[in-house]
């Protein structure tokens, strides 16, 4: 039985074997490494992957699809299959020795904002990650301050990884193809990191608040947070 793919679960699966050939040779995994997939779907990465990597976990929602992989699965092979939900899924119960995660997926659109902030969550015992997004959020993730797309998701991002746009990928690699263009990017945890934030719900909240309202001066945004007063003692211009 083949399984119509489904669109509540942001499902596009990759059909066009020269990006999946380029989407593994990014990862260029080694068989010792610890490698996490978020959302498997028909395994259009996981079994080329499976062939290189010694071993693989992979976390999919929609159990038809766990199913149809446990199916598939060659025998032998060292496929882990999680039948649950990447954004509640406690990724340091993967940690099991020293190594330290490699996650990468491409991943369901309509959650991907909320997925990377989970899993940034495990940024410490994270070594990277490789993710298939939308271009328009891939921009986002990689933006500099100054630029258009700089807003939330690049600080908070960018707080905890190196970010950067590998290549594109036109919607007719997937099926059934997308309306937008996707990006691969790698996301990196810092170690150490640059700057560390004393209080991480404190930074969290003012980041959300300074970019609420593109219009409004900082000193307007931040005002739930901090006496207007304050702004002549710092040297930031509100
Ligand atoms: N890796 C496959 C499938 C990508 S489509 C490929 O490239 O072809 C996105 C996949 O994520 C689908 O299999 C979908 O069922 C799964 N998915 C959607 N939401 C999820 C969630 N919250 N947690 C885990 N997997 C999810």
């Amino acid at each position: 039985m083949t399984i119509q793919p489904r669109k509540r679960f942001g499902q596009h699966f990759l059909r066009d074997e020269s990006i999946i050939a380029r989407i593994i040779d990014a990862l260029s995994p080694k068989p010792s490494d610890n490698l996490i997939e978020i959302g498997g779907g028909r395994g259009a990465l996981t079994f080329p992957l499976l062939q290189q990597a010694h071993a693989l976990t992979v976390i999919e929602l929609d159990r038809d699809l766990v199913l149809e992989l446990e199916t598939q699965k060659p025998p032998a092979s060292r496929l882990v299959i999680h039948s649950a939900d990447a954004l509640q899924f406690d990724f340091a119960t993967l940690k099991k020795d020293e190594r330290l995660l490699r996650i990468f997926g491409n991943l369901p659109y309509n959650v991907t904002t909320p997925l990377i902030f989970h899993v940034l969550q495990y940024a410490p015992i994270i070594a990277d990650m490789l993710f298939m997004v939308q271009k328009e959020v891939a921009m986002r993730l990689v933006a500099e301050n100054r630029n258009k797309n700089y807003g939330r998701l690049s600080v908070m991002v960018q707080y905890h990884c190196q970010a950067e746009l590998l290549f594109d990928v036109p919607p007719d690699a997937f099926y059934p193809p997308p309306k937008v263009t996707s990006s691969i990017v790698r996301l990196v945890p810092h170690n150490p990191y640059p700057d560390s934030a004393k209080n991480m719900h404190l930074l969290e909240r003012l980041v959300k608040f300074a970019f609420s309202q593109r219009r409004k001066t900082l000193r307007n945004s931040l005002s739930i947070m901090m006496p207007k007063e304050l702004w002549s003692h710092i040297p930031i211009d509100p």
